[in-house]
């Protein structure tokens, strides 16, 4: 091994005024849920992304997961899926107890293709599945039973194909939450992406672009639907002087010393965006030469705010190179890269459920690989990549 500092996929990287926020809420004593970094932070994130209400949450989890209760997703409805994503997205829905339809990718954006959504919905509303080759089928799958929501994802910063998503949706008049958590800042013709759909929901997670350490939100235009999802975030209180529940609650909410890390993160975002972008470019310069070794470009009026650059690596062109070789290159030089998300069709997990491929998940699976893409990487850091790749990939 070398004694260099190791290089991680996507570091948090604080600015400098989350300290100013933070140091504001101890002055205050507002060290609770709730208070003016929370109500600061959710009127920063409905400003940036142009919908008209956010909550503030303990995770983008939680903000799937009360998305799906809002929608009134119940045990045994179904709930369509990207396959490609990463578990929380399709966990939530079997918190509710619900069945999730997995639908393959498209090869433009990587992300849920509008037409196998809708042989999906069809499917739904007939209760006539194709067997999943994966599957034993042995839980049973109820038949027609309710199609409650879709839950498209802007994996890795890319913004899905919402136009065509959204018309599908409408087409059959089935709810949309829009799965922002990798892509804030992204967007397609200056829309937002997580305001195209009923609900949106954003991770703070200390991966993503900008963190609150640990955290999430839930955007819609609804302001009962927020109002109602604030409530239940915090255990569901009915106004009373003693603790009187008519619903059942969660401890979802964000607190007030995150949410001032929130504030001063927002600060920096443009610069986040402009620093992930950047590694982007200098990825493909590296690399735009050697053959087998393909990125993913942005469509047309398209904006990805690139959280993770990734590449697909094809061995039948580069010589018999994989992406596991360049990863373990990378790794003997302490520098962190991951394959890209295991689809969720092919997760033991979620192998029971339906799923309408495409074929491009798996491929994905098998090619891609993706590449340290930190705000804070260093010129220093870059050239260590650059010489551990290309000593891999061009020998
Ligand atoms: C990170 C992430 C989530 C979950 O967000 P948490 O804040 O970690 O709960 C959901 N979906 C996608 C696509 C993510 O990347």
């Amino acid at each position: 091994m070398n004694n260099h500092q190791r290089i991680y996929l996507s570091p948090p990287h604080i600015g400098k005024s989350e300290q100013t926020f933070v140091n504001d809420a101890f002055a205050t004593n507002w060290i609770a849920p709730l208070g003016p970094n929370v109500d600061g932070f959710e009127a920063d994130l409905a400003r940036q992304t142009g919908v008209k209400h956010a909550a503030a949450l303990s995770s983008g989890t939680a903000a799937i997961h009360l998305a799906l209760i809002l929608l009134d997703v119940q045990p045994g409805d179904y709930v369509i899926c990207q396959s490609l994503t990463f578990s929380a997205t399709a966990n939530a829905i079997r918190y509710q107890g619900a069945i999730p339809v997995f639908v393959d990718s498209e090869e433009e954006t990587w992300n849920m293709c509008p037409l196998a959504l809708e042989k999906a919905i069809l499917a739904c509303k007939s209760g006539d599945f194709p067997m999943h080759p994966a599957s034993d089928r042995s839980s049973p799958v109820p038949t027609k039973s309710n199609l409650k929501a879709i839950i498209p994802v802007h994996l890795y910063g890319m913004p899905a194909k919402m136009d065509a998503i959204m018309a599908v949706a409408v087409k059959y008049n089935i709810p949309v939450v829009e799965d922002a958590a990798e892509a804030l800042g992204s967007h397609i013709n200056g829309k937002q992406c997580g305001s195209f759909g009923d609900f949106g929901i954003l991770s703070f997670n200390g991966n993503k672009i900008i963190t609150t350490s640990g955290g999430g939100a839930l955007l819609s235009d609804d302001e009962a639907m927020i109002r109602r999802a604030r409530f239940l975030a915090s255990q569901a209180r009915d106004p009373a002087p003693h603790y009187q529940h008519s619903a059942i609650g969660y401890n979802y909410r964000m607190s007030n010393v995150l949410a001032g890390i929130g504030r001063g993160q927002m600060q920096v975002l443009s610069q986040r965006i402009a620093q992930r972008r950047a590694n982007y470019d200098f990825y493909v310069d590296l690399l735009k030469d050697v053959s087998g070794i393909s990125f993913l470009p942005e469509p047309e009026g398209f904006f990805s705010n690139r959280w993770l650059s990734s590449i697909l690596v094809d061995p039948a062109k580069t010589g018999g190179i994989t992406r596991e070789a360049i990863r373990l290159a990378l790794e003997k030089e302490n520098i962190e890269s991951r394959p890209l998300w295991k689809p969720m069709h092919q997760q033991p997990v979620f192998s029971p459920y339906p799923f309408f491929s495409t074929g491009v998940s798996d491929k994905l699976f098998e090619l891609g690989l993706c590449l340290p893409s930190g705000s804070s990487l260093t010129n220093q850091d870059r050239d260590r990549i650059a010489k551990a790749l290309m000593a891999v990939v061009v020998g």
